[in-house]
């Protein structure tokens, strides 16, 4: 059946079906963990107390998180503003204050009525040598003793929930938990000694001890591995289907081929050679063509893409060529449309900004032919985007794009051949978890004649040094680009202090400056971008959106405001838009003085090395234990459960378990198979269910 299981339905429910949710908790909820009960079960605990300390108040100790069966005795009024209201208690061994501030004396007196017995479970302390529990976590009667956790988790939390809050809807969604069919190998299970998934979610969810919160706690591998192993069967499962799917042979034309390679104003890398001499070998087999295009920034992807294309089209059909952002599609197009227009081809660009008659007249040339090569950005997904005879298709950057939307794009042609390019260069160990096993070819060499980048950290104290620093870099004719900072999670804030920065650059340096963010009109990020790659402005403000691709080799210097907030990878690609052509090129990284010595320390990785790869490595070793695999920042699809650091074996575990099992049972259909069939679902890979057979 290609449905979701009833079993599961329970999970896939709106976080506001737990109760004790309401609108304005669902809201939070959504943005802390997500929009489903399952998403509550995602959501681990970052740390534990431990409650289970009852000591007789006589012989208690301070900064101990206790748990006391109370008289209360007395209410004390604070005898002045800034003084706590206290409420004396005793457990007949000795006397403790509990001290509260801001609280009104009816709510104590309702809470803690003098004469009654309470049991209160907060942290001790000693106040001038008197016991004292400020604001207790907890306070029962001694028949509710139950509601106090002997070992409560600490979930991480965003403003406006409280932890007893989240701690209690957690509590909630865990009980909607099923117990679901067994999709591990039993043999690796047991071996493994890993608990069943709904023991698993449950032992996540009520660590004992700091081990408990470990990502090598049993159950904590667990659910590293089922992510991974839906993560690995969903691209295993793409992968047979595009091999089941037979390709066709693109022999190209030579003569076409020589003459674009002959009108490239450089000759190719070495790499560059070798990556093109593969592609055009996969194109002319029969097979169908899915590989992958890793390099560096800078390295000179684009060429080889362009080369690609001309052997397909030279075997008489078309090729698409897709990129993330309406910048980049149209960079392309500036790029490569002359010189494929001086071998007689015709390129078209499709983006979501061309719409009515304009839309009409390139779907139409699509769709007979006459375009040869189409350039655009996810547009080319739409439904009504139909292609006469779409031969190869290549995806830029593609760590912008899910497995999913690969999926899409491939559809428009049957038998297409693909290509993937990227950028990111992701430890070796993790390509498998965004690439699967795609066949890969790699630019490891640059360009000729490039200058390595001089990079400094510069404390943001000396920002105005910077600005005046800018005049002397105008004056020698150089281009520059000023990042703003990021500020997370907000792209108002982000654009207030591009705006604001702007002003200031502006009003210093007059009409050459322009600011480029991500709430433009496409038209008017193009008519910005333009003018700075044509050397009609000096200085590009701008915010993240030219991280990247964008390519100005005239640019020279790259300014990047509170460069401790951004992630490595991606300060990485921001530097990778300067150093482009033979020019000398400096990149200044302005960070907070009181930002932290790992910040630090990360911002001195990027100083010292310009090789992506090397980053990437120290990038995950200094973000340290308990960070998941992939942030929006490193490019990498969102882990919920799988930390790179401590996860990466149960990653190649996976890739085999899920490749030895469709080679066993290509439609999952057997009883693993359709325990593994939940699986998928559970972790919203249903786009790798339309590929089976239904069972
Ligand atoms: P990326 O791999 O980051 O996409 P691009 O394809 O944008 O890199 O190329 C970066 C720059 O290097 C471009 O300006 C391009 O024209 C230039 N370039 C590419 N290949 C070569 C080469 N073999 N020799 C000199 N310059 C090159
Ligand atoms: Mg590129």
């Amino acid at each position: 059946m290609n449905t979701r299981p009833y079993s599961l339905d329970a999970l896939f429910q709106s976080v506001k079906s737990v109760s004790g949710v309401g609108p304005r908790l669902t809201k939070l909820l959504e943005k802390l963990v997500g929009p489903c009960v399952v998403h509550l079960l995602w959501h681990l605990p970052a740390g534990v107390i431990d409650r289970r300390y009852s000591p007789p108040l006589r012989e208690a100790k301070g900064g101990q998180v206790a748990t006391l069966q109370l008289s209360v005795l007395e209410h004390m009024e604070p005898k002045r503003r800034g003084l706590p209201y206290r409420v004396k208690c005793s457990d007949g061994t000795g006397v403790i204050d509990l001290t509260f501030f801001n609280v009104r004396g009816d709510y104590l007196d309702h809470q803690l009525p003098v004469g009654a017995v309470r049991v209160v479970s907060g942290k001790l302390e000693f106040y001038n040598g008197y016991l004292q529990m400020p604001h207790p976590d907890f306070i029962v009667t001694p028949e509710e003793k139950h509601l106090i956790p002997a070992i409560e988790p600490i979930y991480p939390l965003t403003a406006g929930i409280t932890h007893k809050v989240i701690y209690k809807i957690i509590r909630g969604a865990l009980l909607r938990a099923p117990d679901l069919e067994e999709w591990l190998d039993p043999a690796y299970q047991k071996r493994e000694q890993w608990p069943s998934w709904h023991d698993a979610v449950a032992a996540a969810h009520a660590p004992q001890d700091e081990h408990g919160l470990s990502p090598l706690h049993p159950a904590r591998m667990r659910l590293a591995y089922d992510e991974m192993l839906a993560n690995q069967l969903t691209l295993s499962l793409l992968r047979l289907r595009q091999k089941k799917q037979k390709g066709r042979s693109l022999a190209g034309d030579d003569t076409l081929f020589a003459r674009a390679l002959a009108s490239l104003p450089f000759t190719l890398t070495g790499a560059q050679d070798a990556a093109v001499a593969e592609i055009r070998k996969d194109l002319a087999s029969p097979d169908r063509m899915h590989r992958l295009l890793q390099g560096d920034v800078g390295s000179g992807k684009t060429a080889v893409g362009f080369l690609a294309m001309v052997h397909a089209v030279g075997s008489g059909c078309q090729a698409a060529l897709m990129a993330p952002t309406e910048i980049l599609a149209r960079q392309h197009e500036h790029k490569l449309k002359p010189l494929a227009e001086a071998l007689g081809l015709n390129v078209v660009t499709l983006t979501g900004r061309d719409k009515g008659k304009t839309r009409a007249a390139i779907l139409a040339q699509m769709a007979d032919g006459r375009a040869h090569i189409v350039i655009g950005t996810h547009a080319l997904f739409q439904d009504d985007v139909v292609f006469k005879d779409l031969g190869f298709v290549i995806i830029d950057e593609q760590h912008r794009f899910g497995v999913h939307q690969r999926l899409q794009l491939s559809a428009k042609g049957a038998l297409a051949d693909v290509l993937v390019m990227t950028a990111t260069p992701i430890p070796r160990t993790l390509t498998l978890t965004v690439y699967g096993d795609m066949d890969v070819s790699r630019l490891n060499e640059k360009p000729a004649g490039r200058q390595p980048i001089d990079t400094r950290l510069v404390s943001n104290e000396r920002i105005d040094e910077v600005i005046d620093g800018i005049g002397r870099k105008i004056s020698g004719g150089e281009r520059i680009y000023w990042v703003c900072p990021l500020v997370e999670e907000s792209e108002k804030l982000d654009l207030a202090a591009a705006e604001e920065r702007y002003r200031h650059i502006h009003q210093r340096y007059g009409e050459r400056t322009g600011l480029l963010h991500g709430r433009m009109k496409p038209a008017e990020k193009d008519a910005v971008m333009e003018k700075f790659a044509h050397g009609e402005l000096d200085i590009l403000v701008a915010t993240t959106v030219i991280e990247v691709g964008v390519d100005v080799p005239e640019a020279t210097v790259m300014i990047i405001e509170h460069a401790e907030r951004f992630g490595l990878a991606q300060l990485h690609q921001l530097r990778g838009r300067i150093g482009r052509g033979t020019g000398k090129s400096t990149c200044l990284l302005l960070y907070a003085a009181k930002c932290s010595e790992v910040a630090r320390q990360r911002l001195a990785t990027i100083r010292d090395s310009e090789d992506g790869f090397f980053i990437s490595e120290q990038d995950l070793k200094l973000r340290g234990a308990g960070e998941m695999l992939g942030t929006k920042q490193s490019g990498l699809p969102a882990f919920r459960l799988t930390s790179a650091e401590h996860h990466q074996d149960l990653i190649a575990t996976a890739h085999d378990d899920a490749r030895l099992i469709l080679d066993r049972d290509p439609d999952l259909l057997s009883p693993r198979g359709k325990a593994l069939r939940t699986l998928l679902y559970l972790f919203e890979r249903d786009t790798a269910i339309k590929y089976l057979r239904s069972g």
